[in-house]
């Protein structure tokens, strides 16, 4: 059985309306996943997760697996036993982490070696070990170990990044297939139904060229979800739309496609016109702890002293418990005090503005008019978001 199903498309734009299946249920796609760096959306506890809409959440491994560690969070009932959340779970590779905070004392071939920024032990990391780590924390979806460099980079570098991607993404589907056969022979119960899925991660910077040889060579090693990686990394929300607009339709269209680390509304309605199916970004929850209120077509900065005696909720007509209990001066006075109920409602109200935002996306797609009220929408975002 296939993990996913598209159920309806867009007259006016490539955007999909989906289903994917995993073995902790579906999720209603195009989908936004809220990142629990270390176990918990910051915060956050499940029933407001799920009061929030969300219905898939991503997991970072970087940070699991140096602290508590695999084998303790597969000794404490697995990752959903640990974040107490029985929907399906995501997991990266740790490659992004492992760039961008680990210091890296050996980059080759085989994999990397970096010092932990948390108490400098030598840790190794490789396609392999990645995969083994996801699998065995229960992640109902794994991704494959790639490499990723901030943009710009130079077109050599880019390509080895493309090359050492697509060779470790071979060796993680290795390890996956005999991961997985080896729970079939413990496991008589296991289907294609209840099984783990493995997404292949496709690099290229904004080079559209790179791109393609990199979605052809990641295709044609066969994954069950495909990712676009190495975007949101400075390059921009013109360049990085232009890139998945290219990118997107050479991808298999009966498979997921996850746009890593994306993103502003802006960026989101610009990718899910271009046929993608996932998100996760730390956005709703960072900027919720920084005082910044996601709202139609703008943001609010709580800090700003013009809500000091504002009776009025973050966004009147928003449903969520933020909303309906507190005033914007109720809540700039808690980050004056820095009182920790501030970050905690404006993540409340932000998580919930984002599945509100997944769910008018899917709405539009389900009435085939999305083309049209994603560019009308994308006027109002576009300058906000500069
Ligand atoms: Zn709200």
């Amino acid at each position: 059985m296939a993990c996913f199903e598209v159920i309806g498309t867009d007259s006016h734009s490539a955007a999909r309306r989906g289903i994917l299946t995993t073995a902790h249920g579906v999720v209603q796609t195009p989908a936004f996943m809220p990142v629990g760096t270390a176990g918990a959306v910051k915060g956050i506890t499940p029933e407001y997760l799920e009061a929030s809409g969300a219905e898939i959440i991503l997991a970072n491994t970087y940070h699991l697996m140096l602290r508590p560690g695999a084998e303790v969070v597969q000794s404490l009932g697995g990752l959903h036993r640990l974040m107490a959340w029985d929907r399906p779970i995501l997991t990266d590779s740790g490659g992004y982490q492992v760039f961008s905070l680990g210091e890296l004392t050996k980059i080759d071939d085989e994999g990397v070696e970096f010092t932990s920024h948390i108490d400098g032990a030598r840790v190794r990391l490789n396609a392999e070990i990645a995969t083994e780590i996801q699998y065995r924390m229960g992640s109902d979806i794994i991704m494959c170990f790639d490499e990723c460099t901030p943009l710009p980079a130079d077109p050599a570098r880019l390509g080895r990044v493309a090359d050492r991607t697509f060779e470790w993404a071979k060796r993680c589907s290795s390890r996956f297939a005999v991961l997985s056969s080896q729970s079939a022979a413990n496991n008589c119960q296991l289907s294609t139904a209840n099984r783990q899925l493995l997404f292949g991660i496709v690099q290229g910077g904004t080079d559209l060229d790179l791109r393609r040889r990199c979605a052809e060579q990641i295709v044609e090693i066969g994954f069950d979800g495909y990712a676009l990686g190495g975007l949101s990394v400075g390059e921009g929300h013109e360049e990085m739309s232009k890139t998945v607009r290219y990118t997107a339709p050479l991808l298999p269209v009966d498979r997921p496609r996850y746009l890593m680390g994306v993103g502003m509304p802006a960026d989101i309605l610009a990718a899910v016109l271009a046929g993608v199916d996932m998100f996760d970004c730390v956005l709703p929850t960072r900027n919720g702890r920084n005082a910044f209120a996601f709202v139609p077509g703008g943001a609010l900065r709580l800090r700003n002293s013009t809500h000091i005696d504002s009776t009025e909720p973050i966004q009147p007509g928003c449903d969520c418990y933020c909303c309906r209990h507190f005033t914007r001066g109720a809540i700039r006075h808690f980050f004056n005090c820095e009182e920790m109920l501030g970050p905690i409602l404006l993540s409340i109200h932000n998580l919930r503005f984002y599945q509100r935002l997944m769910a008018e996306i899917r709405t539009h797609i389900e009435r085939g008019d999305f083309g049209i009220w994603a560019i009308q929408e994308l006027e109002k975002y576009v300058e906000t978001d500069k």
